[in-house]
């Protein structure tokens, strides 16, 4: 998939915003969902997308939308950090399969980091189990 092309509203996420696809949900307003990546990367990955926008990617999404976006993603990142108290928090996001880009439609990854522990690979991390992904779903939503 590059950087450009149609909104395919058959992607996970948006079957996740549809209720057609299940999620660990930790957080939802009329601008943002957030929920429990499960291939995390690190113990409470957690994804933040846009409702309001088909937007494949940042790019795309309509400079309006931003502000309130980035309010929520922050606003996530913010109870990731309360309810797991790490020592670092990366938050990134990727644009186009190129750059690494495998659901498309906008998410940003918050992953909270500890020192002396490497973060996975992106793309080769097992699923996590399900109990695990709803306690942290439950402790990181009650921080946020
Ligand atoms: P990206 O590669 O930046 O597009 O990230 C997509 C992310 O979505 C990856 O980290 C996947 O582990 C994650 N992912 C894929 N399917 C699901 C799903 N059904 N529920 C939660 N996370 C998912």
């Amino acid at each position: 998939m590059s950087l450009h092309g149609a909104y395919d509203d058959a992607n996970i996420f948006a079957k996740i915003l549809r209720g057609e696809a299940p999620c660990f949900k930790v957080y939802e307003d009329d601008v943002a969902l957030a929920f429990m990546d499960i291939f995390p990367v690190s113990r409470g990955h957690t994804l933040v997308i846009p409702k309001r926008a088909a937007a494949r990617n940042l790019l795309e999404l309509p400079t309006d939308e931003v502000g309130p976006y980035m309010t929520r993603v922050q606003r996530v990142a913010q109870g990731v950090e309360r309810a797991l108290t790490p020592d670092g928090v990366s938050i990134f996001q990727f644009n186009g399969a190129p750059a690494g880009q495998t659901v498309f439609h906008l998410h940003f990854h918050i992953v909270p980091r500890w020192e002396g522990v490497a973060m996975g690979q992106h793309g080769k991390t097992p699923m996590a189990d399900k109990e695990t992904l709803a306690q942290l779903a439950k402790d990181i939503g009650a921080a946020v």
